[in-house]
């Protein structure tokens, strides 16, 4: 089956493209052409803007009540969880995620976000009134912040996408997203589920792109917020835009997060750990546990049982069930990858696995060997900055303190890990670090929770009740004072 489109969702059909442009995808793992896509034009920008705007100001969905909304989302969250295997190849396919990631990550968890804030979205206090101080009630409204712009990346495009559709489709605004460029087909899927489930003409528009797209996007008139996924360089471009406009802005970046391994762990249950999120999704993870700190006495210990888990892991075709590492989103994450392996040899870190180089046995596909440093310094590059590939740092520590400090030495603050036996002393230590979620002996995004950024990992919370309320403007009523 092709699976090539000719067309954008646009204005609740598929509308033809402005210009013949087309965006090709690539699959990683065998380099060649899986399907053709348009790519949208300023023009086509500008007719999905004028559909959500349109809908917005006129249409019904702003105007439903939440319940009726959730009512439609409801029969989209049905119609997607009949579609998990599809949606997971499709990603596989488009972006290289190994299928042992996609069936649990790439639509699985996505369509878990769309069941959580539905949970959400039934007790949120859409309009609640509240005693006020001068006596009388004031009545506080949620309404929908308006059109809003949603920018994911490819590595977990359905992941980052539902994260911003359905919350704020459930609170009355209407949406234009513009996938990345390497992964568009997943879009169409849920385009498709989206128009089946009732969702009305113009609520969501689809149209693919790169960064020119993106940022005719972000920069539109028509546009009241954006809700933006992807690296912190983009990410303060758009923020500086949004800024100089007043427009609602929500970044999630880039990470550098680092698993804290502490004398009392469990080591072969820590690498277990580790080995799932330090390189998961081939490493191609914001909140991935890059830097794995280890206490002095026991520093050999963990470079070595870790050199051996991820060392031995399985690279190759990610349609195979058996891979736990696929190839490298594109050649230039491929090489990107295998310049910082080069840096961090030059800047003295030992290499204790992996290297430059493709894994044995592979000979296309844009893949790089599982590799891990020891002898870190936290002030190398390969420690400050993100790799986005399976690329490990081990550096040493002198105490929870020094630990801590480590940790927090970094531009960056989104996730972060404690390994130990004392949960007590887990959380002190997750309450000393910097970030905006954090893990004690595990790392499991839980929807029902913020999550979200410190420092330059990004602005406001996405899941939970403040990922929905990203999606309000709150308005206060005062009403009349009693009588006498
Ligand atoms: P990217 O910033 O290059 O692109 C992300 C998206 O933004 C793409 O759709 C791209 O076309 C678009 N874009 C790029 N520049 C733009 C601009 N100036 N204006 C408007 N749109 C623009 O990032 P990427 O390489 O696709 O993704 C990897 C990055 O995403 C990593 O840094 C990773 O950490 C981050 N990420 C963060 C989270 C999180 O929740 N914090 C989750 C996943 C990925």
């Amino acid at each position: 089956m092709s699976l090539d489109r000719d067309a954008f969702y646009i204005d609740g059909g598929w509308r033809a493209p402005a210009t013949d442009a087309t965006l090709q995808v690539v699959s990683p793992h065998s380099e060649e052409v899986i399907a053709t896509v348009p790519e949208a034009a300023p023009a086509d920008v500008d007719a999905a803007v004028a559909a959500a705007r349109q809908a917005f100001d006129h249409g019904p969905w702003p105007r439903m009540t939440p319940q009726e909304r959730i009512a439609v989302i409801e029969a989209f969250s049905g119609l997607y969880a009949a579609k998990l295997t599809e949606m997971a190849e499709l990603i596989s396919l488009e972006m290289g995620s190994p299928t042992s990631f996609s069936q649990l990550a790439q639509s699985p968890a996505p369509w878990m976000q769309i069941e959580s804030f539905l949970a959400i979205a039934r007790e949120f206090p859409w309009e609640a009134a509240r005693p006020g101080a001068l006596g009388s009630d004031v009545v506080v409204r949620h309404e929908p912040v308006g059109v809003v712009a949603a920018i994911p990346p490819w590595n977990v495009p359905q992941f980052t996408v539902m994260s911003k559709v359905v919350p704020a489709l459930l609170a009355g605004c209407t949406v234009v997203v513009k996938p990345a460029p390497e992964s568009p087909l997943d879009c169409y899927l849920m385009a498709e589920l989206l128009h089946e489930a009732g969702v009305p003409a113009g609520a969501v528009n689809i149209v693919a792109g790169g960064r020119e797209v993106g940022q005719h996007l972000v920069a539109h008139p028509g546009v009241d917020k954006v809700a933006f996924t992807g690296s912190t360089a983009a990410g303060r471009a758009i923020g500086a835009v949004c800024g100089e406009q007043l427009k609602r802005v929500s970044l999630e970046l880039g990470g550098k997060s680092a698993a804290i391994v502490l004398e009392d762990a469990d080591l072969a249950a820590t690498v277990e750990g580790l080995k799932f999120l330090s390189v998961m999704n081939s490493g191609q993870a914001c909140v991935a546990q890059t830097r794995v700190l280890a206490p002095r006495s026991r520093y050999e210990e963990v470079v070595e049982a870790l050199a051996a888990g991820i060392g031995g892991m399985q690279v190759g075709d990610p349609m195979d069930p058996a891979t736990e590492i696929g190839p490298m989103v594109a050649q230039r994450q491929q090489e990107r990858v295998a310049k910082y392996i080069a840096l961090g040899q030059e800047e003295g870190a030992r290499l204790v696995t992996g290297g430059v180089g493709m894994p044995d046995g592979l000979d296309r596909g844009w893949y790089v060997r599982p590799t891990v440093f020891a002898d870190v310094d936290n002030r190398m590059r390969i420690a400050q900055e993100e790799i986005f590939g399976p690329v490990v740092s081990v550096i040493a520590y002198d105490g929870v303190e020094d630990a801590v400090r480590i940790a927090n030495d970094s531009d960056y603050g989104l996730a972060g890990t404690v390994w130990t036996t004392d949960v007590d002393a887990g959380l002190e230590v997750a309450r000393g670090v910097r970030t905006g979620t954090y893990g004690i002996n595990t790392y499991t995004m839980d929807f029902a929770a913020p999550f979200g950024g410190f420092k330059a990992s990004g602005l406001g919370r996405e899941f939970g009740p403040e990922g929905l309320g990203q999606y309000t403007e709150v308005k206060s009523i005062y009403t009349p004072p009693p009588a006498g």
